[in-house]
């Protein structure tokens, strides 16, 4: 069945006693057992909840895994997942990272005995030359932030099988409505599902799917375990947002292009970086692994000055972190996301202080384009 469908149908056969086409919020922390050794197949809402688990099935038909889990954020899921591994393991990871997955891989885990090494994954020797006897991972964005690089996800995978390592995507900024990890050869794909999964700028969520069974109890395990779990009205907010999922993006991604022409032609504008121009190194391969380019934009300004009155002076842009959702959003990633990078590798990677980062919604193009018109204009 075609994503859009398993997307807005989510939950649907739910509640098959009252035929309710979404699915109800169990708002509840426990459950009474029928009898001595007994259970409804639900016991306590840490371990599973049926509006979660809703959610997670529901995720896990979307991507082609064996089970999909909930968690209150994209980093509790990411931090959840990372205690498959322990001390002494190496992971080889994207450099151009979310700030906050550096943060926690740099000032947090790497106080229990865990290394990382990041490197540019669009780039497989660079990935293949990182490894260590003592791999066990490879954590890849597969659109990266804010820069859009795009790692070629099979041929990764293919690696990781030859070397024996866990394959981990987070798909963040692509969903799998434009690409799907597990079908092109990674373990487990990931997501902040704050971003365009809910797509509303209303809730906080994150989302594993895993491929294979064993693994997904291994991962079962700590989700109960460490207990991050998402709640069941956050739950209910994710799917609501899911149901809408390839509507939102279409459109985002139509305006998404648009806009990065619009700001190609910008006399100010010195770079552009979004994958669905031709010119984008990643172009090719996105096109041939995804079947969209996604609605993020980051451009470079001529000049830095220019960057306080677009973050100020844009209007229905609004200057706000985070991405994803239906209303547009601006951020400044030196300053705002990837702080925790240390300015000479920022510099490095290309985040400068004249880097911008549009988050398309879904307004009017046109509107978008006046709005940051006008805020070109009043540079002082
Ligand atoms: C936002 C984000 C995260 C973290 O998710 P939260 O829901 O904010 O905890 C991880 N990875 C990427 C690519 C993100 O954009």
């Amino acid at each position: 069945m075609n994503i859009a469908t398993q997307a807005a149908q989510i939950g649907l056969d739910w509640d098959t006693r009252t035929g309710a086409v979404t699915v109800p919020i169990y708002q509840t922390a426990t459950f009474r057992h029928p009898g001595l050794g007994q259970s409804t197949g639900y016991d306590y809402s840490r371990s599973g909840n049926p509006t979660r688990q809703a959610l997670e099935e529901g995720m896990a038909r979307m991507d082609g895994g064996a089970r999909g889990f909930a968690y209150s954020t994209g980093m509790a899921a990411i931090a959840s997942l990372l205690f498959l591994f322990k001390s002494g393991d190496h992971l080889v990871v994207t450099e151009d990272l979310y700030g906050g997955t550096y943060r926690l891989f740099e000032q947090c885990l790497n106080q229990y005995g865990l290394t990382f090494t990041y490197v540019d994954s669009s780039d497989i020797h660079a990935v293949q030359q990182a490894i260590r006897p003592e791999t066990r991972g490879l954590f890849v964005e597969s659109l990266t932030n804010p820069l859009l690089k795009v790692a070629d996800i099979a041929a990764l995978s293919a690696l990781c099988k030859e070397r024996g390592l866990l394959h981990i995507v987070d798909n963040t900024f692509l969903t799998p409505y434009l690409l799907r990890p597990l079908e092109l050869g990674a373990d487990i794909a990931l997501y902040s599902g704050t971003k365009y999964l809910s797509g509303h700028n209303d809730t906080l969520s994150g989302l594993v799917v895993v491929k294979e069974s064993a693994l997904a109890e291994k991962v079962y395990f700590h989700q109960n375990a460490i207990g991050a779990v998402l709640g069941p009205q956050d739950a209910w907010l994710t799917i609501r947002g899911i149901k809408t999922l390839s509507v939102r993006l279409d459109r985002q991604q139509e305006n998404a292009k648009k806009i990065a022409l619009w700001l190609a032609a910008h006399p100010r504008v010195k770079k552009v970086y979004y994958p669905g121009l031709p010119d984008h190194p990643g172009h090719e391969l996105l096109r041939r692994q995804a079947r969209g380019f996604g609605a993020m934009i980051a451009f470079e300004v001529a000049d830095p000055a220019l960057v306080e009155p677009l973050l100020l002076k844009t209007s229905v842009i609004s200057f706000a972190e985070s991405l994803g959702g239906v209303e547009s959003l601006i951020t400044f990633p030196a300053v705002q996301t990837h702080t925790d990078i240390e300015p000479e590798k920022r510099e490095r990677l290309g985040i400068t202080n004249g880097l911008l980062r549009l988050s398309v919604g879904i307004e009017d193009a046109d509107d978008l384009i006046a709005d940051l018109a006008q805020a070109f204009s009043q540079e002082n």
